[in-house]
């Protein structure tokens, strides 16, 4: 007989996920992890269903009766909105200015699609008027995607803006909401979007792998059209996820993630009760702060200040400091994940995380302190402690502003 290794539980090391995604859980999240499983047709869990539809429709700002999530993370919702939309020929014009652009070409290449591509340089938002001149140009595009929050430069684009000219140009829109959900405003029946898709685990600070995906009537009628044969993946068919997630049948698709559901319910019930503007303004505030202690630290933001995302500060690295030894210093000193940069700007840039359950002041106030130490002890020069009252003097300033306002 082999001798098996002696395996014990695993316990992941306590962590302040302070990175692109995942974003640390509230408690009251974690805790609706550890309920016990139902069917997925078991009453409870149907009514559970409804709610978790109507809470998602809230945080996405849409009366879309197909909003529902996928099993699977962001990257299944992205995958669906194209398998779904795009039929081999159909023309769409894709923005790329980060890494997740990119992905979306991939998807369009993949469906048979005729790309076309509107290159932006990576940590500027998306042209409006680069956007106007491609779809003058190409009369007969079918779909425009578009990233609403790149995450992997911090740059937020106006999905007002582009929706409106993709639709005054005939064109329905896809939009990666991965980022922006729950952080900064998404208002997906005000833009008229047609398919969005999320990740429960970036600013909804819920356990990675669900996509929350909301669909419009034009984005349905055009699926339902298909003439050039079925969706090429059964698992992600939407007339085939309908039967489970629909209005009104209740059959076996797959066998629903049940627990991460719950979660996902609870943490949509978080937003809920903490009202989506509040949220929006607690992630502004937070970044304000972050940015001036950064700034008093002499750091330098990758993205100019109009578009800005809070909840991901990217910033350069400074002239001579080592990105890996930093990183590794915060994870191993003070248990503290950021991120590193992505394509162009790997070496380049930190990205600073404030999504969701980990946009609180303490956190900011961690990462100042212990960013300024771990760059003292590289012989970075800066005045240490100036981080930290720079921050401290931000949340005064919204205090004061914030009571002013209520006198
Ligand atoms: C994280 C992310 C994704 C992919 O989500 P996964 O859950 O990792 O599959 C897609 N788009 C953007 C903008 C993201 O930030």
């Amino acid at each position: 007989m082999t001798q098996a290794k002696r395996i014990t539980s695993f316990h992941p090391p306590r962590r302040t996920l302070l990175g692109p995604g995942p974003s640390d859980m509230n408690p009251r999240v974690i805790a609706t992890l550890a309920q016990p499983v139902i069917g997925y047709l078991d009453p409870a869990f149907v009514t559970m269903m409804e709610e978790l539809k109507e809470l998602m429709r809230y945080a996405y700002q849409t009366t879309n009766p197909l909003t529902f999530p996928m099993s699977g993370p962001g990257s299944v919702g992205m995958e669906a909105c194209f398998v779904n939309l795009v039929e081999p020929g159909d023309k769409v014009i894709v923005c790329r200015n980060g890494v997740f652009g990119g992905r979306m070409l991939e998807n369009v290449e993949r469906c048979g699609g005729v790309p076309v591509v509107l290159d932006e340089t990576w940590g500027e938002p998306v042209d409006p008027e680069k956007l106007e001149a491609l779809l003058k140009a190409n009369p007969d595009t079918k779909i425009v995607a578009f990233v609403h929050a790149e995450t992997s430069t911090g740059a937020q684009s106006d999905a007002q803006a582009l929706c409106d000219l993709a639709r005054k140009h005939g064109a329905l829109t896809i939009v990666d909401c991965v980022t922006s959900l729950g952080g900064t405003p998404v208002q997906v029946d005000a833009w008229q979007a047609d398919a969005v898709y999320s990740g429960s685990q970036k600013c909804l600070s819920c356990t990675p792998g669900l996509s929350p995906v909301s669909f419009s009537e034009r984005a349905i009628a055009k699926v339902k059209a298909r003439s050039k044969g079925k969706v090429q993946s059964w698992f992600m068919d939407l007339n085939l996820v309908l039967a489970y997630w629909g209005e009104t049948s209740r059959t076996y698709h797959h066998t629903a993630p049940g627990n991460s559901l719950y979660a996902l319910h609870e943490s949509l019930l978080l937003l809920q009760e903490e009202g989506l503007e509040n949220a929006w303004a607690r992630h502004q505030r937070n970044h304000e702060a972050l940015k001036s202690g950064l700034e008093a630290m002499g750091l330098q933001y990758l993205v100019k200040a109009s578009a800005r995302l809070p909840q991901l500060n990217s910033v350069h690295i400074p002239e001579g400091i080592d990105d890996l030894t930093v990183r590794k210093t915060l994870l191993n000193d003070y248990n503290i994940e950021i991120g590193a940069g992505l394509g162009p700007l790997a070496g380049k840039i930190w990205r600073f995380g404030l999504m969701g359950y980990s946009s609180r002041q303490e956190n900011v106030l961690l990462l100042l302190s212990a960013l300024s130490a771990v760059l003292g002890e590289m012989g970075y020069k800066h005045d240490a402690g100036a981080a930290e009252a720079a921050a401290h003097g931000a949340y005064s300033a919204h205090h004061a502003l914030a009571a002013k306002k209520k006198s």
